[in-house]
């Protein structure tokens, strides 16, 4: 049995991207910024792409700009908007502590570079704690960057009420929606929000390619100099086959989400009361503000990535929070924000279900993940000292 539970890292991209991005690749090969009519045509597709992904977002074609992926349209958001206030004397970034490293250590450089950061605690469920997150805009303020949806416990945040605080203070505000586009409905002007950054591998479009949502009259400095493709912000010829595909499955994400949300919840909720019955154990974020499809659990007494690694022998891809990707030991920021002790955060699981996952999937992850748990406890010297009482459980 083979179970991919690991969306919310990438996803397999649609047929009907894969579709768009063969047939564009083939078909309108030439640069938009071509004069000649092949060219031309390309360019046609370009704005035919860019008003599709606009509808999609409730924004204006000309707010849309396309980038790399969500790293990049989170870079350049926060940097366009400490720029623009450090003009004006306003030097402080206001974010969460849960955010994603694109945002993150973006705000770490911006600080070594002379400005404040402020990041926001997030309450036990993992969602952003408003009132703290308004007392620290005062008049210095630049920006205010508070995800969507979180990547690792999949929290959905109260972005609309942070936009109408943002609005109220005459600060910027900026959303990494890149869990959210494609999987919930997203509007720009119900958020209110200045920027929005969407990345297409995420909702089975192709990887390397993304959007930058920048609101009318809001800055926005280039970060990569050169021609003047999207109105001079972002050179570089247009990845145009990505950029379709990315179009094609951003909307037949849109047309499905009401029947996958549905096939996603019951999958999520049933995985949710299986994995529960495992002593020991801890849903990490909150049970109802959450994306559909995301489970994230701490099991005390095993660590995170030998679950990994036996679950991937038994044909199943999943993820830890911890930030083994980086090659340090360091638990995932996002768990230590909400409270889990070091030891606690390292046995973390994180199962992400997209649309071709099915009922046998579940069922197969709940005879593997307890199996796994039991196995690994078992020959954990942690768990031993647990069980016999010469450590407290916290879980
Ligand atoms: C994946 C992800 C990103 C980075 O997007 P890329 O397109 O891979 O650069 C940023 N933010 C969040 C919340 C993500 O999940």
């Amino acid at each position: 049995m083979f179970v991919y539970a690991d969306h919310a890292a990438t996803t397999k991209m649609s047929d009907v991207a894969l579709k768009a991005y063969s047939e564009t690749a083939a078909q309108f090969y030439g640069n938009p910024s071509s004069l000649h009519s092949l060219g031309q045509r390309a360019k046609e597709v370009l704005e035919d792409c860019r008003g599709r992904i606009a509808r999609a977002i409730n924004a204006d074609p000309r707010e849309i700009y396309f980038t790399s992926g969500g790293s990049e349209s989170d870079n350049q958001a926060i940097r366009s908007a400490a720029y623009a206030g450090a003009k004006k004397g306003k030097k402080k970034l206001v974010s969460t502590a849960i955010e994603h490293h694109a945002v993150l250590h973006t705000l770490k450089k911006l600080e070594r570079e002379g400005f404040e950061v402020v990041l926001v605690p997030v309450k036990p469920n993992g969602i952003v704690d408003v009132k703290q997150l308004e007392a620290s805009i005062d008049e210095n303020c630049a920006l205010v960057s508070v995800m969507l949806a979180n990547n690792e416990i999949g929290t959905i945040q109260p972005v609309n009420e942070v936009g109408e605080i943002c609005r109220r203070r005459g600060v910027l505000f900026h959303t990494d929606a890149v869990q959210a586009v494609g999987h919930i409905p997203v509007d720009v002007k119900e958020i209110g929000c200045d920027y929005l950054a969407l990345s297409a591998h995420k909702f089975t479009g192709p990887k390397g390619v993304g959007v930058l949502f920048a609101k009318r009259g809001a800055p926005l400095t280039p970060l990569i100099e050169g021609g003047a493709q999207e109105k001079n912000k972002r050179a570089g010829t247009e990845d145009l086959p990505a950029i379709a595909g990315m179009t094609a499955a951003l909307e037949a994400s849109i047309a499905d989400m009401g029947r996958s949300s549905a096939v996603l919840k019951r999958l999520q909720d049933k995985l949710i009361d299986g994995l529960s019955k495992i002593p020991h154990c801890a849903l990490n974020g909150d049970r109802t503000l959450r994306l559909p499809g995301n489970i994230s659990f701490c099991f005390e007494g095993i660590e995170g990535e030998s679950l990994l690694l036996l679950l991937d022998e038994k044909g199943i891809c999943a993820s830890s929070g911890s930030a083994c990707t980086s090659g340090s030991l360091d638990p995932s920021h996002v768990l230590l924000a909400i409270g889990r002790v070091h030891d606690v955060a390292h046995g973390s699981l994180r199962l992400t279900l997209g649309a071709e996952n099915t009922e046998a999937d579940v069922d197969y992850l709940l005879e593997a993940v307890p199996e796994v748990v039991t196995y690994l406890r078992n020959m954990s010297p942690v768990w031993r000292d647990l069980q016999e009482g010469r450590r407290q459980y916290i879980l």
